[in-house]
């Protein structure tokens, strides 16, 4: 962080962002934007950048976002290159040494809150736009699910909560923008340990990173992306190599998607008439693609059920025959039971009598061997 809160404050009072934010933007949809002034941005001077992603755990944490897994403390992932994804608005890359045996570059990547944003020309529906702050803002309750944006952004941002099952939102960047509004910096900036990043009116990151280049011609390229590629970015690079070698677009040229969009249909005067046509036609046979698939999932969910019911039943039978077999068993048992303990109890009677009988036949021989 490098820009004390005082200024920062003093500055948005004098853009008046709080009455700015939240007016209608020019951005959205087909129109040429030449960009609000004073609006703000982030510089990310790649030489200064340690890779030590504490703008990624800072991220999460002011965005509500859930912890990555592997932790923000585990630096292996910095092996693999990675891009944005619905539970992750920033990355940071590791990327190999500019010359043998110097240090590794980093760069951290986020939505680059275009100018005049490619995801904002394509959305039909204006769910994105570019607001006065310099950020590019979503709305969820406008977007209808299409992922237009995401096949538009040249810098392959926009990513898609396909987790969601109700209610899936397009997930980006929102260069902390409820942040901003409060007089805050964005997370990353804030937590930056080396200065990495700095926020803000994107004219002054323009003459910042510039006195840089001039000031250190053998650190930099002459080169501040994002000042023009696409008609020019909110964040903006310095690199100590060209940017291609960073894994970023240099073929993107300086033209903004809207304008490169008129310009291809203006070609085909049909088209552009259709245009509007076909996006709604594609639309369409999208939600048509998910509203079968939908019914083919209730179909498929109650035909799981009746079976689970089917099966249910045919065990219970099969409890039920069970348990009336063993009541029976059990009967059988306790009669058998019943009728060994009378037979025992009849055959005892029946001993006492010839007992008894035998004990009242032996005094008569007694009587006679005394008549002798
Ligand atoms: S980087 Fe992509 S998602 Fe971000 S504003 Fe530009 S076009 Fe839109
Ligand atoms: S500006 Fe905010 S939302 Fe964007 S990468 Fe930084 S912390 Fe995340
Ligand atoms: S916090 Fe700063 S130094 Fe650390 S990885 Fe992010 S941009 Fe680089």
């Amino acid at each position: 962080m490098s820009v004390s809160r005082r200024k920062f404050l003093g500055w948005l009072s004098a853009a008046g962002v709080g009455t700015l934010v939240g007016t209608s933007a020019r951005a959205a949809g087909n129109k040429h934007f030449t960009g609000y002034p004073g609006s703000f941005g982030v510089l990310h001077d790649t030489t200064r950048c340690i890779g030590c992603r504490l703008c990624e755990k800072a991220c999460n944490t002011v965005n509500e976002l859930p912890d990555s897994d592997p932790s923000f403390d585990d630096l292996n992932v910095l092996e693999q290159s990675r891009r944005t994804d619905a539970a992750h608005y920033t990355v940071v890359n590791r990327l190999a040494p500019v010359r043998e045996g110097g240090k590794p570059l980093y760069v951290k990547k986020q939505c680059n809150h275009c100018l005049e944003p490619a995801c904002a020309s394509a959305c039909f529906v204006k769910a994105f736009k570019k607001d006065p702050s310099g950020a590019v803002s979503y709305d969820a309750s406008l977007c209808v699910g299409c992922r237009y944006c995401m096949i538009a952004c040249p810098f392959n941002i926009p990513a898609y909560e396909y987790d969601e099952p109700l209610t899936p939102r397009v997930m980006k960047c929102t260069l902390c923008q409820p942040r901003i509004e409060k007089g805050k910096l964005p997370g990353c900036v804030e937590i930056c340990p080396g200065e990495a990043l700095t926020f803000g009116k994107r004219d002054d990151l323009i003459d910042m990173a510039r006195q840089r280049i001039r000031k250190y011609p053998g650190r930099y390229v002459d080169h501040v992306y994002g000042e023009h590629e696409m008609g020019g970015t909110s964040w903006l690079y310095l690199s100590p190599a060209p940017f291609e070698k960073l894994g970023m677009r240099e073929d993107l040229g300086v033209k903004p998607a809207p304008e490169l969009t008129a310009g291809a249909l203006a070609a085909v005067p049909v088209i552009v008439g259709l245009w509007p046509v076909l996006l709604t036609g594609v639309y369409a046979m999208a939600r048509r693609r998910d509203r079968i698939a939908a019914k083919e999932l209730a179909d498929a969910v109650a035909a799981n059920q009746a079976a689970a019911d089917e099966a249910l039943a045919v065990k219970m039978e099969e409890m039920r025959t069970k348990a009336a077999k063993e009541k029976e068993a059990a009967i059988q048992r306790e009669v058998k039971k019943a009728l060994a303990e009378a037979e025992e109890a009849r055959k005892a009677a029946e001993e006492a009598a010839v007992a008894a009988s035998d004990a009242d036949a032996e005094p008569e021989a007694s009587d006679k061997e005394e008549d002798k």
